[in-house]
């Protein structure tokens, strides 16, 4: 029996983000920059990740307080050994209706036929140009775009539900959003832009940097045909939209100009086994330590329904000059996207 919760501004507790790894063999500039995550960077020792039985222990606790999507992040979640054993293990679980990743996709050539058999219904996979050179320059590590190319094609092969990430960028990548949609378009693949955002510290962001949902939508529409597509279920963060005469969508993530956080239904575990309860809060819960020293599945359930019910987050409505300069914000690479 699912017991539902509601925070202080009485949102529902709906999705977990899962990051199961700090680590990402990309270097993205706006994620990781190579400059501070450099071969002498820190990650994460085995023993401070969250083990899938730990997981699994968590993932079951959150269900059962209204939880119905998971979503797998990182780092890079397939660079986690055996990931499809994570997720044959969450799908087993009574009450969850929908289990996504988010990956670079370089490894789902290899990946996606067993995370499919073993219950993953979707993937988002990364991609914020098709251009080899920029391509490189972005990830950081000269890696070319077909390496994705063909993790998408595996994806849809295997059978998953794959959409799209790019993230936008003034004066890196904004040439590339008409390729982009076209692309996607023809391939009939749900594209999602995401504003770039001020997550974490290390990745320098400035407001100036911010290429708007209205500005990619403007150029958009000077090209497409587009209809609004309403909102699917209360906290669906994107807006969509689909392009006339087909059944293609396109969608925006607009967390700087356009925030949703009123309807913002999601807590995010990170790897070492904190519970955030917003993308840019520095304050992590534990809960590895508390499980570790023998707490019980009803003493975790009782700090969970603490740490929700005394949920106060709303960044992205309240972004200031001061929140973006003085704010403490754990990396992306921590909690995922
Ligand atoms: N490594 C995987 C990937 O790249 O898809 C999963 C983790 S990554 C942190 C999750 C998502 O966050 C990706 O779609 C990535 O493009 C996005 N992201 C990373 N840094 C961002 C930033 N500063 N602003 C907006 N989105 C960002
Ligand atoms: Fe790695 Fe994803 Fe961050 Fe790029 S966006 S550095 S692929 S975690
Ligand atoms: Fe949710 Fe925080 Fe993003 Fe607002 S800023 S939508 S509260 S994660």
């Amino acid at each position: 029996m699912k017991q539902q919760i509601k925070d202080q501004i009485n949102r529902p507790l709906r999705d977990l983000r899962i990051s199961v790894i700090d680590r990402c063999n990309f270097r993205c500039t706006y994620c990781m920059p190579a400059d501070i995550f450099g071969p002498d960077f820190a990650f994460l020792p085995k023993s401070e990740l969250l083990s899938y039985e730990e997981i699994e222990r968590v993932a079951r606790i959150f269900i059962g307080l209204g939880v119905e999507k998971i979503r797998l992040t990182g780092g890079e979640p397939l660079m986690r050994k055996d990931l499809p054993i994570l997720v044959e293990k969450l799908s087993a679980i009574d009450g969850l209706s929908d289990i996504a990743l988010t990956t670079n996709g370089v490894m789902l050539p290899k990946l996606a036929e067993p995370l499919k058999m073993a219950g993953l219904n979707r993937v988002n996979i990364s991609l914020d140009t098709l251009n080899d050179d920029l391509f490189g320059e972005i990830n950081g590590r000269g890696v070319k775009t077909r390496p994705v190319l063909t993790g998408i094609k595996a994806a849809q092969e295997a059978g998953l539900g794959v959409k799209i990430n790019m993230v936008v960028k003034k004066g890196l990548n904004e040439n590339e959003i008409l390729p982009m949609a076209e692309f996607c378009k023809n391939e009939g693949l749900e594209l999602r832009f995401i504003e770039y955002m001020d997550v974490g510290s290390t990745n320098g962001w400035k407001m100036d940097d911010v290429i708007t949902k209205k500005e990619i939508y403007e150029l958009l529409k000077e090209n497409y045909e587009l209809e609004h597509t309403g909102a699917a279920y209360f906290g669906e963060v994107a807006k969509r939209y689909r392009y006339k005469g087909t059944n293609v969508h396109v969608g925006f993530i607009s967390s700087v100009s356009e925030s949703f956080c009123s309807s913002c239904t999601r807590s995010r575990l990170s790897a070492n086994g904190q519970i955030f309860t917003c993308l840019f809060n520095g304050n992590g819960h534990d809960i590895r330590d508390f499980m570790r020293a023998g707490a019980s599945d009803e003493e975790i359930r009782k700090r969970v329904v603490g740490i929700w019910n005394d949920r106060t987050d709303r960044y992205s409505d309240e972004r200031t000059a001061e929140t973006i300069a003085n704010r403490k914000k754990i990396e992306m690479s921590y909690i995922g996207g």
